[in-house]
């Protein structure tokens, strides 16, 4: 096997799928399954698909555009906000795009319209996480202006909260949805068929049965992918988690004092380090490091192994406790999160492991 390797268990990933979607389609609520901590990658969302996922979500175009050259012919929804270099290909690529920006909206219809196509358009509003929307006061001003703006098709509002600000979704906020909702509606005699109350956070309000009835999408990636919801610091009850590990290889074994010998200065990233001694301790080399992955977000999947640390190229960790279990050119297996993830998926250095089977 090569390694530095992500072992990605695509059949954890489509139960998460079939699970969710499930659970969602009981409230009453569609979901798009978002592939982006995946950074995209087509094995994971075939996966998706086979779990029942009918539309698929993605923050990057690039992404997008390979899931329609390989025949993907569902629903897309392009979840970052796009930018305006970028709309003719959104209009070629993408259904439904979320937006907060009349300058984007002008461009979508333009390009629109020039394609004799019509773009779905969620309007996002801020309810308090401070990332992408608008704010609640100035929703109406904004649907004046665009509600007679032609090559668009007006799908509804959204929101997006835990992401940026770390704000929980509550029945509170979401309740502001369907409020304004409501107010919309009557004052531009409009439907709006798509209210979108969130992502894998606020999959709690609707497993707790607090989901205020009338949200009706949510774009779910972390719970699909991770079976986790870190923004409300739990695991998911029912799904797989580990669905994606990082395997790498031991390259120096030394038995060596915990603390550096000479005179210290910075670190390779700046840093004056401190280390407290604890005498001598076996100590592992592997080969990955902070170029591939997000150290603090590595937990070993074996008990009794520490990570002590990582440079660009070597991570170093302390397996003292599992005396001599190990020898030069084993393997040892991490727990990734969401942004350890990312990263792995990410970089090119790191080679892809499907697995087809469920762990257990
Ligand atoms: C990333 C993203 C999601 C998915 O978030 P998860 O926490 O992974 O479920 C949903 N909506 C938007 C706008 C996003 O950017």
């Amino acid at each position: 096997m090569q390694t530095p390797a992500v072992r990605i268990n695509l059949r954890n990933i489509e139960e998460n799928a079939r699970l969710i979607r499930k659970r969602c389609q009981a409230g009453g609520i569609s979901v798009t399954g978002v592939v982006k901590g995946a950074a995209g990658d087509l094995k994971v969302a075939e996966a998706l698909l086979r779990g029942g996922i009918t539309s698929l979500g993605d923050s990057r175009l690039k992404n997008i555009i390979t899931f329609r050259q390989t025949g993907f012919k569902g629903e897309i929804v392009l979840l970052r906000l796009p930018q305006l270099a970028e709309v003719e290909k959104v209009i070629e690529y993408v259904d439904i795009s979320l937006v907060s920006e009349l300058a984007t909206v002008k461009a979508l219809s333009l390009a629109a319209t020039k394609a004799a196509k019509k773009h779905g358009i969620i309007v996002m509003v801020d309810v308090g996480d401070l990332r992408e929307g608008l704010l609640p006061g100035e929703l109406a001003d904004f649907f004046s202006k665009i509600i007679s703006w032609p090559g668009l098709e007006l799908k509804g509002i959204g929101t997006n909260v835990g992401c940026y600000g770390g704000v929980l979704p509550t029945r509170e906020n979401t309740e502001l949805l369907l409020k304004l909702k409501a107010r919309l509606e009557s004052k531009f005699a409009v439907k709006l068929g798509t209210i979108s109350g969130g992502n894998t956070a606020t999959t709690l309000l609707l497993e707790d049965l607090k989901l205020p009835v009338g949200i009706n999408h949510l774009r779910v990636g972390e719970g699909i992918l991770q079976g986790t919801d870190i923004t409300n610091q739990r695991i998911i009850k029912g799904l797989n988690q580990d669905n994606f590990t990082l395997v790498a290889e031991i390259i120096e074994l030394k038995d060596k004092p915990s603390v550096p010998q000479g005179e210290i200065g910075h670190d390779a990233f700046g840093k004056i380090p401190q280390f407290p001694d604890r005498g001598t301790r076996r100590r592992a080399i592997l080969a990955v490091g902070r170029q591939d992955v997000k150290i603090d977000g590595l937990t070993s999947l074996r008990q009794g192994i520490e990570i002590l640390g990582a440079s660009s190229d070597h991570l170093i960790v302390d397996l003292t406790e599992l005396g001599g279990e190990y020898q030069v050119g084993d393997h040892l297996e991490f727990r990734l999160d969401y942004g350890a993830m990312l990263a792995v998926m990410t970089s090119p250095y790191i080679e892809k492991q499907y697995l087809e089977e469920p762990a257990d």
